[in-house]
């Protein structure tokens, strides 16, 4: 599967390898996005909302690097956690209000 952002293809790829599931100080995570191999890694086993939530946190770090943002590595994770946490609700929220309450949305 891939996804194409700003016309980088990324790879999305559902793994249990250590080596692909490792941050750069070697602890394990649930997710990494490679930028050397235009692949997000996902562990395979992630179900439900908390799937959801690290493939949204890995889609961000994409977006940042497909578009060139440079920031600082605490400031990049700031962003990928507040979006991963409230986007949805943010996104939803603007569609309601778009809406005037009157589409089939869920809040
Ligand atoms: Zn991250």
């Amino acid at each position: 599967m891939t996804v194409n952002v700003n016309g980088y293809e990324w790879k999305i790829i559902y793994t249990h390898n250590k080596k692909d599931l490792s941050r750069s100080d070697g602890s394990l995570t649930l997710g990494v996005t490679d930028l050397n191999v235009m692949s997000i890694f996902l562990y395979d086993k992630l179900v439900g909302d908390l799937k959801r939530k690290v493939l949204i946190h890995e889609l961000v770090h994409a977006w940042i690097f497909s578009y060139g943002i440079i920031v600082p590595l605490e400031w990049e994770e700031f962003m990928c956690s507040f979006i991963d946490s409230y986007g949805l609700d943010i996104i939803n929220t603007a569609d309601y209000l778009l809406c005037s309450g009157y589409c089939n949305i869920a809040l």
